[in-house]
């Protein structure tokens, strides 16, 4: 298992962590057997929106005696009422069901306090400008909750999140589909295989999803990922907006070459499955590569715009374009070189400026990327 920063927060969390959407489907033993394949493999990051009753009381159980082995998003605002899963903004139901979250985790904080599922402005609004924000700082204060997170599908909802300065950790869907359209408030948008018919249209990632991925970056806020295959549309041709299937370890690996994303939480229905998505850490660079896909597919080319895909490596001078092209598109975005992106490039052995226009790198980048160009845009910005 490979392990990232989770932003300013300062955890180390594994590149593949557990979503819990199939939890719920199963009895608690089924749960425990998940739970212990993850620890296993090494997944220390978990998420926890789910409120039905047993699925909290088995991670409880499964915390106990190695609360450390759990780096445990749960959500605030995820109600079990009348028998089902419901989202709530309601001070007494927000809080009932927070203590039935702590009571059955039998823990004494949990370390991402996620606001559960905000989408839409009045909702954003209402959130942060009421009660439910109060609520979620008050816990911190005292330690029950270590950082503040907030989950969404919207990117402008996101950005908001991020700017208010109190939110740590958004829980984001990310994936070259949705990747590719401009915000909603409905999420059925993103799972309507209509919004995809506008193919000259839709073309690489969306600005307002740019603008998200580098504000996080410069911000310190760490990504982590929900719905890496689409709902598994991604993962079939026929169901895809790309007419072409992607693998379980390309989609991963898409996510996990974003800027600011520091874990993707895919479900998982068996300790197979579960397998399946940790196995991703020990395949090879061709295994996980998706330009060729991503680049060539019949629909919704991505073209012209790198995708930090890695596939014109090696370069003659030792440059990671990939990386390179990152940071200066973070720059770019942001108007100004953030003093954490500047940083960074000046950790890279080899910089932008070291480019020798041999134009090898160009031959090899599926996406038609003007790689000498770029060197020099990012010797531009960061002065080497
Ligand atoms: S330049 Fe092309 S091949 Fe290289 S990382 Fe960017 S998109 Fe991929
Ligand atoms: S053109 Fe520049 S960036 Fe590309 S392989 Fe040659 S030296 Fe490296």
């Amino acid at each position: 298992m490979n392990y990232r920063v989770l932003g300013r927060t300062g955890l180390r969390v594994s590149e593949i962590g557990l979503g819990c959407e199939y939890l719920a489907k199963m009895d608690g033993g089924a749960i425990q057997k998940i739970l212990d394949a993850a620890i296993a493999a090494g997944v220390n990051y978990f998420d926890l929106f789910s409120p039905e009753p047993h699925v909290r009381d088995a991670f409880g159980q499964g915390m106990r005696g190695r609360r450390e082995k759990f780096i445990l998003q749960a959500h605030l605002c995820s109600a079990w009422v009348d028998g089902q899963y419901k989202r709530v903004r309601e001070m007494g139901q927000v809080e009932a069901a927070f203590q039935d979250l702590m009571s059955r985790l039998d823990t004494g904080y949990i370390d991402v306090g996620m606001i559960h599922f905000i989408d839409q402005q009045e909702d954003f609004d209402a959130v942060f400008q009421g009660p439910v924000i109060e609520f979620a700082r008050k816990q911190k204060n005292a330690g029950r909750i270590r950082h503040l997170g907030l989950s969404t599908h919207n990117p402008r909802i996101a950005i908001q999140a991020v700017k208010t300065g109190l939110i740590d950790v958004i829980m984001f869907s990310v994936n070259p589909a949705y990747d590719i359209l401009p915000p909603s408030e409905d999420i059925n948008v993103l799972f309507d295989k209509g919004s995809y018919d506008a193919p000259d249209v839709l073309s690489c990632t969306d600005p307002e999803r740019r603008e998200l991925y580098s504000l996080c970056e410069s911000q310190g806020v760490a990504l982590t990922v929900m719905k890496p295959f689409g709902g598994g549309a991604l993962l079939n041709e026929t169901a895809s907006p790309f007419g072409a299937a992607m693998t379980v370890a390309q989609c991963l690996h898409y996510c996990l070459t974003r800027p600011a994303v520091a874990t993707v939480l895919p479900g998982a229905a068996t300790v197979e499955e579960l397998r399946e998505a940790v196995g991703y850490c020990g395949l090879s660079p061709e295994e996980k590569d998706y330009s060729a896909l991503l680049s060539g597919c019949p629909a919704h080319p991505f073209t012209d715009r790198c995708m930090y895909c890695g596939h014109c490596a090696p370069c003659t001078a030792g440059i990671d374009i990939a990386v390179v092209n990152k940071y200066a598109d973070l720059a770019e975005i942001q108007g100004t070189v953030p003093e954490t992106v500047r940083e960074h490039y000046g950790d890279l052995s080899a910089k932008a400026g070291d480019c020798v226009a041999c134009g090898q790198c160009e031959a090899r980048c599926p996406f038609g990327v003007k790689v000498i160009a770029h060197m020099k845009r990012a010797k531009e910005i960061f002065g080497a």
